[in-house]
């Protein structure tokens, strides 16, 4: 017969657990780690047992995350503690017509790895708001736990400023922040599939092809993918100290999967965004390049530059960081490479010029 747990560590903070509407919720957490892993990249460490609550493999820990991402709610300048969204119907027109300086931003984020931490003395963080339910209906959950044991995710941003010196609120969040400090992240409940990209269907090969912003993802897709899997990966970084494959972890995710030759090219030398990776594109899929410098697509404000591969034959594409840079990178697969459309997923990331709303 198992042992009987003992109960979850209370919270002196009043337990206020409602159902949600949605198939997502707002999860507040703490930061347990802060690692800087190279010029340009932080790691923070984020644990909570609201985590139980949400989408596997964030609740068991077991870190087959691949690309899954969450939203962060970015506290606005000056305050501090997680900010809690009430998720009714009309909780996003709400929550956009408020002002920046009182709701604070919503900014997206690769889940980079999921692990089971120790509880103890980790975590003060009450279990608040649209949680999926009742707090009867949370017992049997927390009982499937291994004892004294909660989720931790690890999210590595991007550190960067304009020409003016100046950062979007998640980068400069990353940079000030401190082991303790909470903040809240909008997530699928558990029973519901994480949001995610990668979907290579039958392909026979991958081709995986980013900017910095993408290395998390398609960092925990190699961590991910099964050891036999084979194909390129393209990863362009700001510069040579970023080179990620120096970082240990990244060669022994790579070399788990021998066949899948990992490249990372930096920008050091003052090269365009995006034009290593065009380069690198047309070499691998044997298209002579014409021009020094790739012909540009460019993404207009408010474009949304995403779409998934339908039904992915032979080799499976997928494109994520910058919109334009993702724009000139499927114009070479699809009309200088030949490749089939239904066989490419692009992403735009982000947009140079215009902050993530
Ligand atoms: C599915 C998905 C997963 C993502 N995963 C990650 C991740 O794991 N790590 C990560 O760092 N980012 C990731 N991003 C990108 C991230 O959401 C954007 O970079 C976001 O704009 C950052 O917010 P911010 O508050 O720092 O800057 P914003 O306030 O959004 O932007 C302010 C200014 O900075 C510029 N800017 C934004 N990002 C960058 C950048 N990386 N480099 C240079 N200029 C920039 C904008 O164009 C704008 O001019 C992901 C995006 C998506 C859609």
């Amino acid at each position: 017969m198992s042992k009987p747990r003992p109960s979850a560590p209370r919270s002196s903070v009043r337990r206020e657990v409602k159902r949600s509407i949605n198939q997502y919720g707002v999860f507040p957490v703490t930061v347990s780690r802060v690692e800087k892993l190279t010029d340009s990249f932080v790691r923070v460490s984020l644990t909570g047992r609201s985590l139980l609550h949400a989408a596997a493999p964030i609740s068991d820990g077991t870190g087959q995350v691949y690309d899954a991402y969450i939203k962060l709610l970015i506290p606005p300048a000056g305050a501090s503690g997680p900010t809690m969204i009430e998720l009714d119907t009309s909780w996003r027109s709400r929550w956009l017509a408020a002002p920046e300086s009182e709701r604070g931003y919503m900014r997206t984020y690769t889940v980079s790895n999921s692990r089971l931490v120790p509880s103890v003395g980790l975590d003060e963080t009450p279990l608040l708001g649209m949680l999926p339910a009742a707090e009867a209906d949370l017992e049997p959950l927390e009982r499937e736990l291994p004892e004294g044991q909660q989720p931790e995710i690890d999210v590595d941003f991007v550190l960067h400023t304009d020409s003016e010196g100046k950062s979007g609120p998640g980068s400069a969040w990353a940079e000030q922040t401190r082991v303790g400090q909470q903040i809240s992240l909008l997530a699928p409940l558990r029973g519901s599939t994480l949001w995610a990209s990668y979907n290579p269907g039958e392909a026979r090969s991958l081709l995986l092809v980013g900017d910095e912003t993408a290395a998390p993802a398609i960092l925990s897709i190699l961590r991910s993918l099964p050891t036999e899997a084979t194909g390129a990966v393209f990863l362009e970084v700001p510069g040579a100290e970023d080179a990620l494959d120096r970082l240990p972890e990244v060669r022994r995710a790579a070399q788990r999967v021998p066949g899948v030759r990992l490249n990372v090219l930096d920008r050091s030398d003052q090269q365009a965004r995006g034009q290593q990776l065009a380069a690198s594109l047309r070499q691998v899929c044997g298209v002579e390049t014409l021009e020094e410098i790739a012909p540009r697509e460019e993404a207009a404000p408010g474009e949304i530059v995403w779409h998934l591969a339908e039904n992915p034959v032979d080799t499976y594409v997928l494109l994520a960081g910058e919109s334009s840079v993702v724009k000139t990178l499927r114009r070479i697969c699809v009309n200088e490479a030949g490749l089939p459309k239904e066989s490419i997923s692009f992403m735009g990331y982000w947009k140079a010029g215009q902050a993530e709303g």
